[in-house]
């Protein structure tokens, strides 16, 4: 039963009927992947323009990770951290020397690095700045997405997030992204152990903030002895153009938090980056994970980065990311449909000119899919756009095409 093909609409009918409706799927189902394409079971071929939300940086089953997952299972997958295992270490060296810094603790998914980055910060206040017990406080902005548990979910300002799921976990505060003057606020709270941001907030709808907010988020936590918590997990590994989206600004975050392309889609991989004087207030017994730190994602960690490096997938990124905003602001110039386009290598949303609980945007999507480009609203009428950074100029432009072709259809 497994190894049959169902038509699309045999899938979509056993998960609307045996799965939980926790997503809203475009009707599409996939089959295959290779690089910047996907098929579906009928044999259509799509361009990915969403790249599983930016963990298949180095495209659909790049055949050096697959051949390292391959030769990593036959070997060992998973020992548990109770004995050691002779790829972690390795996996550990290579990524505090890739990304700088002293320590790493490896877990699964984003939401589990989150949690861990969490109370690393609230350990650290208690420890190194003396916050009285149970009283630190984690500074969030709004609109962050950072996962999906329930102390995360505190920390969310988006209704769907939470609504239903109370009661929250206390100690963080919110304030407002990109706003210079509620940083130097909140901050100044001697109770603040760390300020957790993402560079961009990707989730929310490709935001950028304005040049010079990152730096001076760190000068004001260097200033105010608070951790600097950055959530990289959608702008890491290349995808904005730099290996980091902080590298833009020269920033270098005291807890560092990796996901998704780590592995380049290949099974969850999470990391947690800190030097000596934070990675070490959480001692042996007091956080763990079964899998976190397994051989099999260790091994294909290093290849996954090893991938990112040799294949200059910053680079590409940095460089076909002017491509596709210079020709999404070309198309702006023929349509009222679209009225921004914004982001950062190749990382990026349009805004689609309706109010966000329209159909504009779904519908739009919907019309990508028939011509050949998969990509998926946030925030009902934001559109992001973000395919593996394995992409050519000459697709960038393929896919241009039919984004015009698709926008100009739909306003005419
Ligand atoms: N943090 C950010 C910035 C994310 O974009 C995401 C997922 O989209 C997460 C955390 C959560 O990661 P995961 O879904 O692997 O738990």
């Amino acid at each position: 039963m497994i190894d049959t093909i169902l038509s699309s609409q045999a899938a979509i009918d056993l998960e609307e009927k045996y799965g939980a409706h926790n997503y809203h799927p475009l009707p599409v189902v996939l089959h295959k992947g290779e690089g910047v394409f996907m098929w579906d079971v009928e044999g259509k071929r799509y361009f990915d323009f969403l790249s599983a939300y930016s963990a298949v940086n180095q495209g659909h089953c790049h055949p050096r990770i697959i051949n390292k997952l391959i030769e990593q299972a036959k070997e060992l997958t998973l020992t548990s951290r109770a004995f050691y295992n002779d790829k972690l270490g390795v996996a550990e060296k290579f990524v505090c020397e890739l990304f700088g810094y002293q320590k790493a603790l490896f877990m699964n998914s984003g939401a589990e690095a989150n949690e861990t980055a969490i109370k690393l910060a609230r350990k650290w206040g208690y420890t190194k700045k003396n916050i009285p017990d149970n009283q630190a406080v984690i500074v969030a902005a709004t609109k962050n997405f950072h996962g999906r548990t329930t102390t995360i979910i505190s920390a969310s300002t988006d209704a769907s997030s939470r609504k239903g799921f109370g009661p929250f976990m206390p100690g963080f505060e919110i304030i407002e992204y990109d706003n210079d003057a509620a940083l130097e606020k909140a901050l100044a709270n001697p109770n603040v152990c760390a300020l957790w941001l993402e560079p961009i907030q990707g989730e929310a709808g490709v935001y950028v903030p304005k040049d010079g907010y990152l730096k001076t988020a760190e000068q004001l936590c260097r200033k105010h002895n608070v951790l600097l918590m950055m959530d990289e997990i959608q702008t890491g590994i290349a995808r904005t153009g730099k290996m980091l989206a902080s590298d833009h600004e020269g920033v270098r975050a005291d807890i560092l938090i990796l996901g998704k392309a780590l592995s380049g889609g290949v099974m969850p991989v999470s990391l947690v980056l800190a030097d000596d004087p934070i990675m070490l207030v959480i001692k042996p017994g007091e956080h763990g994970s079964t899998f976190g730190g397994n051989p099999l994602a260790a091994a294909i960690c290093i290849e996954a980065l090893q991938v990112v490096a040799d294949e200059k997938l910053a680079q590409n990124a940095e460089r076909l990311g002017q491509v596709f905003r210079d020709r999404m602001k070309a198309l702006m110039k023929k349509t009222k449909l679209i009225t921004l386009v914004r982001g950062k290598g190749l990382l990026n949303a349009i805004v689609i000119n309706d109010s966000p609980d329209s159909e504009t945007a779904w519908n739009l999507c919907v019309e990508f899919a028939k011509n050949g480009l998969l990509a998926k609203p946030t925030h009902g009428n934001i559109i992001r756009l973000a395919p593996p950074l394995v992409i050519t100029e000459e697709q960038i432009h393929e896919c241009c095409d039919i984004i015009e072709k698709c926008v100009l259809k739909m306003d005419s």
